[in-house]
């Protein structure tokens, strides 16, 4: 049996404030039809990282309009994650696919949770390429399967999609953040294009008085009446903790008051991040007013909300990106927000209006020194992203679209 991941409670109506009624009407109408539906997601890790962020706001969604939903997380040791981490990798482009061995140990594992895989569901939602095999091993499990990738696909390395291939393009249907993400090859296979989303309720996402931001903030050191630039993500190259760091020098050549915060949770499926937590660390060379955390400083989603809720500026300056909830979740406090010109970043900001697309350090310590000594432009870009973020990418969207995609199943 695979390890079901507990989700708590959430109401639809709740969100009818933030989102309008008309939206909240379309999902209920849509719903009708599916009541009972039974689904399950599958993914590789109940903690960390975006999948897992999404899923603990949607299932309980799904819930409340009537789907039977379910969330089982797969059986993984370090041989899988370490595979599957390079697998995740080479599809964001990095030159380097598995070896014969860590293909087979990708394989085995599959064969395992798919031995596991219990019940009889009208849809299984496989998460991600970990479970990506499963489907092709216990088809007779579900009625109809779904792929949803989470990752930037758009310049994989080729033989490691052309070995996944095969297997994604059995799927049922298959679902992307973004059109330029659809791999070739894909095929006859129904292909949906559909963002993510942010949980404009939960803990991270709440409204937080600018008291309790600061209050938060100032027990991890950061002096709450000097300027902050903060970025939130996990420690991973594709992120570029250390060309933040970069910048935050340049910045402070400038205006020394400044200080950054580096927030960053270390997920279970991610071997390498502690070795990049190792070298980001030793990159801010013992600057006091760098402050590099993550969640086992218990670093979790009420701090990561507080420090979004005060930072002056927050940067996202990653070089690949599938989506990038961070964004959202920063356009939601309405802060200034400076994010790199790759991925699913674009979708979020329109440059100069909700925000800045920067593509080096030095662009992004421009823009940061001029936000910070412009407070009134700071103000209207945060504004302006809040209302993007309102009308594009809040929960309620993506459980439109998630049942508009049920609908249209056999
Ligand atoms: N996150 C967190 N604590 C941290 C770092 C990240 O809770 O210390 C969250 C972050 O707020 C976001 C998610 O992890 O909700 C990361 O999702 P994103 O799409 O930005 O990137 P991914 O990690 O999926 O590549």
């Amino acid at each position: 049996m695979l390890q079901p991941v507990g989700v708590g409670h959430k109401s639809l109506a709740d969100y009818t404030h933030l989102v309008g009624r008309p939206l909240i009407e379309e999902v209920q109408q849509l719903a009708v039809e599916l009541k009972g539906l039974k689904v399950l997601h599958l993914s590789a890790t109940a903690f960390g990282g975006g999948v897992s962020e999404i899923l603990y706001t949607i299932i309980p969604l799904m819930r409340d309009v009537g789907i039977e939903a379910e969330w089982q997380v797969i059986i993984g040791r370090e041989e899988f994650f370490n595979a599957t981490k390079l697998m995740h990798n080479a599809l964001q482009g990095h030159p380097l696919d598995l070896s014969p061995s860590e293909w087979r140990v990708y394989e085995d594992y599959n064969a395992m949770n798919a031995e596991q895989l219990s019940g009889d569901w009208d849809v299984i939602i496989a998460h991600d390429p970990q479970p990506a095999l499963m489907r092709g091993l216990v088809p007779e499990k579900a009625k109809n399967w779904i792929w949803r990738c989470h990752i930037d696909l758009s310049t994989p390395h080729r033989p490691t999609i052309e070995h996944l291939i095969p297997a994604l393009r059995d799927y049922d249907a298959s679902v992307f953040h973004l059109e330029q993400y659809v791999p070739d090859g894909m095929d006859g296979a129904a292909v949906h294009i559909v963002p993510p989303a942010i949980d404009p309720l939960s803990p991270k996402n709440m409204a937080l008085s600018p008291e309790d931001a600061a209050f938060v903030c100032d027990q991890f050191g950061i002096d709450v009446d000097r300027p902050l630039i903060c970025q939130v993500s996990r420690f991973d190259p594709w992120k570029d903790p250390i060309g933040v760091i970069d910048a935050y020098r340049a910045v402070t050549a400038e205006m020394p008051e400044v200080q950054l915060a580096l927030v960053g949770s270390m997920a279970t499926d991610d071997p390498e991040g502690w070795q990049f937590f190792n070298s980001t660390l030793e990159h801010a060379q013992g600057d006091p007013d760098i402050k590099i955390l993550n969640n086992l400083n218990n670093v979790g989603a009420i701090e990561v909300n507080a420090f979004q809720s005060q930072a002056d500026v927050l940067i996202q300056k990653s070089t690949r990106e599938g989506f990038g909830l961070t964004v959202s979740e920063a356009l939601w406090k309405a802060r200034p927000f400076i994010g790199g010109d790759v991925g699913g970043i674009p979708l979020q900001i329109e440059d100069g209006r909700t925000g800045y697309l920067v593509s080096s350090p030095e662009d992004c310590a421009e823009r940061t020194l001029r936000i910070l000594r412009e407070p009134e432009l700071g103000k209207q870009l945060g504004r302006a992203g809040k209302e993007h973020v309102r009308k594009h990418f809040l929960t309620p969207r993506l459980l439109r679209d998630w049942l508009g995609i049920f609908k249209g199943l056999k």
